[in-house]
């Protein structure tokens, strides 16, 4: 950068600083998308460190999971709401970068996690991945991947059509169906292999349990959990 653009940006992120994505108070010139004081006291659930953690409990009786994980806990109104805001309506997809790095340093201390050969993100419907130009699981995922040395597998879990309005049906025809949404393009590369799932935001995880139900169809295939935030 030659010396004018550089007083230009100066001056301009004078009038427009960048803010935190989490507290929303300026950033200072060496922090970058979240501040240092929101990187140590953001809600972190430390569920690496907790077998039968809340998100793990939540899969029992339904898929067998090696490990399950939320790096947050979401609060509404809070940090993490704002976090995730700016992650998936702002178009802030760095964030998922930065995130899969802060949750891969944990995991990676983590004997069940530090396993993991690949690292496939939930896939979102066509439409919304139109709109948003971004796969905010994939995000996470290639940050995950790195700490983790694992491969992220961006585009073999998809989602063959789109989910039909599920108002009307049972909680068994929901999950069939959604079952029926989700396909793997090449599952002979995942055979033995230990696949970490991940997704931005775990709520009653019935979307995670039926990616997992299609991935444990792979012979030989161990299932891991982990997502950006954990929502009772
Ligand atoms: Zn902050």
């Amino acid at each position: 950068m030659n010396l004018q653009r550089s007083y230009l940006s100066d001056f301009v992120s004078l009038l427009f600083p960048e803010l935190c994505a989490a507290c929303r108070e300026s950033l200072l010139a060496n922090e970058h998308l979240i501040c240092t004081a929101c990187i140590y006291n953001l809600p972190y659930t430390n569920f690496h460190l907790q077998a039968d953690n809340i998100v793990a409990r939540q899969f029992w009786g339904k898929i067998p999971l090696e490990a399950a994980y939320a790096l947050f806990y979401f609060n509404k109104g809070g940090k993490i709401q704002n976090l995730m805001h700016q992650f998936k309506y702002k178009g802030v997809k760095q964030i998922g970068n930065l995130l899969g790095s802060l949750a891969g340093e944990q995991l990676v201390k983590n004997d069940i996690f530090s396993n993991v050969d690949f690292i496939i993100p939930v896939p979102l419907h066509k439409k919304r991945l139109q709109q948003r130009g971004y796969n905010q699981s994939a995000c996470f995922a290639e940050g995950l991947a790195e700490k983790l040395n694992a491969l992220a597998e961006i585009d073999n879990l998809v989602r063959s059509k789109a989910t039909e309005t599920q108002t009307h049906k049972s909680r068994f025809e929901r999950f069939e169906n959604m079952l029926e949404v989700f396909s793997v393009k090449a599952p002979g590369k995942l055979i033995n292999k230990h696949v970490l799932l991940v997704d931005d935001v775990v709520t009653t995880g019935s979307t995670l349990e039926a990616c997992g139900a299609c991935l444990l169809k792979i012979p030989g295939l161990k299932l891991s959990i982990a997502t950006i935030a954990y929502a009772e």
